[in-house]
This record gives C-alpha cells, sequence and structure tokens, in this order.
C-alpha cells in the first residue's frame, strides 16, 4: 500500500539527506548522562504485519519519546514509577518499557513501530484507495505530522490531579470532589506560558458546575470556583504538558522557561522542553547545572550545548520532580 501514497507538500520536511547512513554511535566528548544515550533518528521504517510503510515527520513524535527515554535512563524516580506502573498491568507503560529495550540496543524501527501502533492511536481514519481498509491515517501516509500531542495523551494517565468544586448553588447535587484530571493531556487547560497551568493548578480555576452527573440532577451553575491536589497526596515525578502552537504568533519563548516552578506545593525542575520552529521540532534538556544541550534527529548523536536562542514556540514542557532539600 505504500508504494500509491503521497504525502502532502506542506507538511514535508525537506532537508533530510536521502539515504543518509544512520550513526548508532554514541556522542564521545561530552560527559552528561545524556550524551551516553542512542539519540533517536528522524523517520525509519514502520512495520506492520505484512508491509513496510516509510516515515516522514516522525519529529513530531520522536521528541516526546527521546524526552520520555531521557527520563527513564537518567531519572531513578522516573525510572521506578514507570516500572511500579508496568507492574501494576498499566498498558502504556508497559509498552514503554519494550520501547526502552529498543531504543537500548538502537533498534529504532521496531521501538517506533511499537510507540506508533501502541501508543499513537488518537488519529483520525482513512481508507485505503487501493484496498478500501480502514486505518488510522499515518498508518497509510506514513506521515506523523501533529502526532506530539497523541504520545502524550497515552501518558496523560500517569499524572493526576483531584478537583473539588465548591458550588455555590445550594440545589446543586454533584458530588463536590473526586473528578479527577490529566493536566498532561488536551483537555481545555488554559496553558499559554510555561507556568500558567501551574498557577491554574495552584489557585484553582472559576467555571460551570459540570461533572460526572451520574443521574443526579444537572447543575449549571456558571461562578464555580475549584480547587486541585495530587490524587492521594502523591506529587508524580513527572508532569508533562504543551503549550498550544499559535499560527503567526510565538506564543511562548525560551526565556519565559523558569528552571523551577511549584505544583500543588510540590517544587518541579525544567527537564526539558520542545522547539517547533513552524516545520521541526527539536528539543532542550536542561541539567540542573543550568547547562542546555540541544537534540535534534536530523543529527541524533550529537547533542551539542546550547544557548536559547528566543525565536522558536515553546511546545512541550516536562518537569521532573526536584529533589527535597
Ligand atoms: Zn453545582
Amino acid at each position: 500500500m505504500n508504494e500509491e501514497v503521497t504525502q502532502p507538500e506542506m507538511e514535508e520536511e525537506v532537508w533530510r539527506g536521502k539515504n543518509k547512513k544512520r550513526d548508532t554511535k554514541k556522542h564521545p566528548r561530552m560527559s552528561t548522562p545524556l550524551h551516553g544515550l542512542h539519540g533517536i533518528p528522524w523517520g525509519g521504517n514502520l512495520t506492520l504485519a505484512d508491509t513496510t510503510i516509510r516515515m516522514s515527520n516522525t519529529c513530531s513524535f520522536d521528541n516526546v519519546l527521546f524526552i520520555i527515554y531521557a527520563m527513564h535512563k537518567t531519572e531513578q524516580q522516573f525510572s521506578n514509577f514507570i516500572i511500579n506502573l508496568q507492574l501494576c498491568g498499566d498498558k502504556s507503560a508497559k509498552s514503554l518499557v519494550k520501547i526502552f529495550r529498543n531504543l537500548d540496543s538502537a533498534n529504532f524501527d521496531r521501538a517506533k513501530t511499537r510507540c506508533v501502533l501502541d501508543l499513537i492511536k488518537d488519529f483520525p481514519v482513512s481508507r485505503n484507495p487501493r484496498t478500501g481498509e480502514a486505518l488510522p491515517s499515518p498508518l497509510l501516509s506514513g506521515n506523523f505530522y501533529g502526532s506530539e500531542e497523541t504520545i502524550l495523551n497515552a501518558i496523560a494517565h500517569f499524572v493526576t490531579v483531584v478537583e473539588t468544586r465548591n458550588c455555590p448553588n445550594p440545589l446543586c447535587q454533584l458530588p463536590k470532589t473526586g473528578q479527577e484530571i490529566h493536566p498532561s493531556s488536551d483537555m481545555g487547560w488554559d496553558v499559554r506560558n510555561p507556568t500558567s497551568l501551574a498557577f491554574a493548578l495552584n489557585n484553582g480555576i472559576t467555571g460551570r458546575c459540570v461533572g460526572t452527573s451520574n443521574g443526579k440532577q444537572k447543575c449549571r451553575e456558571r461562578n464555580v470556583r475549584t480547587a486541585y491536589k495530587f490524587k492521594d497526596d502523591q506529587p508524580p515525578p513527572f508532569i508533562a504538558f504543551t503549550i498550544p502552537f499559535q499560527q503567526g504568533k510565538d506564543a511562548s519563548l525560551e526565556n519565559t522557561i523558569p528552571q523551577f516552578q511549584t505544583i500543588l506545593n510540590q517544587k518541579y525542575r525544567t527537564f526539558a522542553y520542545t522547539l517547533n520552529t513552524g516545520a521541526h521540532y527539536l528539543t532542550v534538556f536542561c541539567r540542573p547545572d543550568r547547562k542546555m544541550f540541544l537534540f535534534d534527529g536530523l543529527h541524533p548523536n550529537t547533542l551539542p550545548e546550547y544557548k536559547p536562542l528566543n525565536k522558536h514556540s515553546v511546545s512541550t514542557i516536562f518537569l521532573i520532580k526536584a529533589d527535597e532539600s
């Protein structure tokens, strides 16, 4: 099926050299734990039962995957968290552990195939023009443009906050507390800058009284104040969230990202963020000593030191729980 597929020209990343040989060597010169990892190269081949599909625009998910992998390899608390979820039977965590093993041995195609089949599933379905078979559109076209949020959605349930509603309507029968929310998914959080999610969680937000009605009388009170806390009062080891890209606007630039933010009384450190250049995604890793390193899947095994340029929009931010001190 892959022979007949054409890709939208606008979305194609044309700068990649054809037949570029993959370099799976690690970076020899730098000495941070990040430099000991195999960088995930752009593109690759997706292998389904009887078909191989050439992938394009994979940077949309490569960067998020590489950040998650780097957290797993360099942050013990995150690694323990994933392993524990896996042991509890969490499907996304099980897939991630398999993907991490593939990345450890530089099996990038296998890692990406599993990532696509298990984690990036929320795409609209298209029909194969030849066979009529309905498949998620990237599996037909190989084009993964726009998959950054779908991979984040697959792990959004790793981070849960519980909402408490303070509804002034005396007839309101909805439960005051218990609604669980995943701040990493794109469910209407007003994230306009790198600190607005923290602000919303710390200060609460005002909105309509909706939620689990379960046969109870509906309440449409408008000015309902909600407050948040981490589920079971357990701060998760990481929080990730996306800042929506606004066409023609630099929604959020790098110099607005603080090194630390406190969310619901827990201090978090910026671990990495992705940049949207308009046509490509890059990752900036932020080390505790404030050194920054740039990852680009087009040159996956050079992780040069980086100074913020403040010209590209920040897309996704990954925070890691800061050490207690
Ligand atoms: Zn209400």
